[in-house]
């Protein structure tokens, strides 16, 4: 992982240098630094994980508005580990916050699919073309065949 503590414009340059080789562009600078390599990496802010109580840069936080600078207190890395864990809880709890909620969460996906019908019909499409997804289809409808002529031998063999 990429980890470099930056917090003034003279090492800007020295970043550069260091970066140079990973073929990582600098966006934009200021306080923050942003690089591109895929994704954004804010290198100037650090934090400490209160699971792990590693020190990471927060990029490695994910975003949480009602904090005090924004991000989670838990890493990305220990979320993760979470959910692996405890992923029947996490299961169940949904399963239970959507019977308490069914009637305004159905209103709240209809309006929202009557909103979006573009974007998810580009969504649909894009999905249906995966070239895996493509293969799984493919496989399922051969399925179905294959037992559908098996229940065609059987009337016949009764006929
Ligand atoms: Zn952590």
């Amino acid at each position: 992982m990429l980890v470099a503590k930056v917090v003034t414009s003279s090492d800007k340059t020295k970043l550069r240098e260091v970066l140079k080789d990973v073929k990582i562009k600098i966006l934009y600078f200021e306080n923050n630094i942003k690089v591109i390599s895929g994704r954004y990496i804010q290198m100037s802010e650090f934090k400490m994980c209160c699971a792990c109580k590693n020190e990471q840069p927060i990029c490695n936080f994910g975003k949480l508005k009602t904090s005090k600078d924004g991000y989670r207190y838990d890493c990305k890395n220990c979320r993760k580990n979470y959910r692996i864990k405890n992923k029947e809880l996490i299961k169940q709890r949904q399963h239970e916050y959507y019977l308490n909620n069914k009637d305004i969460l159905t209103e709240k996906n209809k309006l929202y699919r009557e909103k979006n019908i573009d974007k998810i019909n580009v969504q649909r499409k894009e999905y249906r073309n995966r070239p895996d997804i493509k293969e799984y289809t493919k496989q399922k409808i051969k399925n179905i065949f294959q037992l559908e002529k098996k229940k065609y031998v059987n009337v016949e063999k009764l006929i």
